[in-house]
């Protein structure tokens, strides 16, 4: 900040190179997610000794690094997942960038690379993604994914807090990710695979943190699920699933509905759909925005909840659904879990998930759209 003299990151400063040799986007119906990356980046160096330099629009362009770089050995490397759409009036809108913003200075903090002004870094996404609007898919269910990233990158070897950072951001345009409805997924539970433990690092977004769940994940696969149901400890916490954060519904013993979600405990990623999903239903059990398409009786728990209460609650019909909750899917309804030799099965309804997936996703969307005013969307 300004008393150490260090120079602080500042929007206004931006320098603009635009690229003279545009690209034309694929068509919306072939896109594969993360495959094709929109004309220009946006490049932010910062080194311990100055600060955070001027930000850089420019061509999308390969790195040039030392292979000393402390990203390559000891992987000071958090991201982001954040995206645009374009609303039915062809307005660009943001979803709640300030979460994103937040939850990026908190991985940042956590593995000693410098912290920013996310208002600043905001704005600087909004003129990147309006340069690239031409990217942003229109059709229903598109969006750009934005990609914000950090990584150290001093060129000398030894652990320490690095002198030299680069903060980047790409955005790759994405279609909708169930193209013919819901596709409700199997998870598999094994309690030997720990994603995230006390004291650990599961609650930053820390590249660091995702390669170690690519085996398991192939190896679920390998015997027909499609993610990990992450269990911790021996009472076998329910956690998250795969890379989304975890929801459970249940019938309550007066006949209400009660909607689960594991608490901030340090082993959860405080997603931003988690957080959305979380006050839309708070809001409906208050009063504040009532919704026809959720339960009555509604009550709201962030609390633990383990296998065996999934177990049982299956056993005796009062479990009703559990989905996955992220930026990429929105919900993820599941239909299925893998769990020590046999299947726990999950109903799913309404084509292929439950109704309180069902409200969460179509409440979300009207917000992000713009179909519904809402301080969450950012138009601009
Ligand atoms: N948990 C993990 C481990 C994740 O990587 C993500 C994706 N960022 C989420 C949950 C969902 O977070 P969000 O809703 O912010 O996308």
């Amino acid at each position: 900040g300004e008393a150490t003299g260090l120079k602080r990151l500042a929007a206004s400063e931006l320098i603009l190179e635009r690229t003279n040799a545009p690209r034309t986007p694929p068509p919306s119906q072939s896109l594969v997610f993360g495959a094709n990356f929109a004309d220009h980046m946006l490049s932010i160096p910062w080194n311990s000794a100055s600060g955070w330099a001027p930000p850089k629009i420019h061509p999308y362009a390969p790195l040039q690094l030392d292979p000393s770089a402390v990203i390559f050995h000891y992987a000071p490397s958090l991201f982001e997942g954040m995206k645009a759409y374009k609303d039915v009036n062809g307005k660009v809108r943001l979803f709640r960038p300030d979460m994103n913003m937040k939850r990026m200075n908190m991985s940042a903090a956590r593995i000693a690379l410098p912290t920013f002004d996310g208002e600043e870094l905001t704005e600087l996404i909004k003129k990147l993604v309006a340069l690239d609007k031409a990217w942003i898919p229109s059709e229903p269910g598109h969006s750009l994914y934005i990609r914000p990233a950090m990584i150290g990158t001093e060129a000398a070897l030894g652990v320490h807090p690095t002198k030299d950072a680069l903060l980047f951001v790409i955005s790759s345009p994405v279609g909708p990710y169930y193209k013919t409805g819901f596709k409700p997924v199997a998870l598999e539970a094994d309690p030997s695979k720990v994603r995230a433990w006390p004291g650990g690092t599961g609650h930053y977004k820390l590249g660091g943190n995702y390669a170690p769940g690519i085996l398991p994940q192939m190896e679920a696969a390998k015997r027909g699920y499609q993610q990990n149901l992450w269990l911790f400890g021996e009472q076998e916490l329910l956690t998250e699933v795969g890379t989304m954060n975890l929801m459970v519904v249940k019938k309550m013993a007066d006949g209400g509905i009660e909607l689960i979600t594991p608490p901030l405990n340090g082993m959860i990623l405080p997603g931003v759909t988690r957080d959305s999903i979380l006050h839309i239903a708070r809001d409906h059990v208050s009063g504040k925005h009532k919704l026809d398409s959720l339960p009555s009786k509604l009550t709201v728990s962030e609390r633990e909840i383990t296998m065996k209460e999934v177990v049982d609650a299956s056993a005796d019909g009062s479990l009703l659904e559990i989905f996955g909750a992220g930026t990429a899917a929105i919900v993820s309804p599941v239909d299925r879990i893998g769990y020590k030799g046999s299947d726990i099965h999950v109903p799913v309804t309404e084509g292929g998930s439950g109704p309180i997936a069902k409200a969460m996703l179509d409440r979300i969307t009207d917000i992000q759209l713009g179909r519904v005013e809402h301080e969450w969307s950012v138009v601009f």
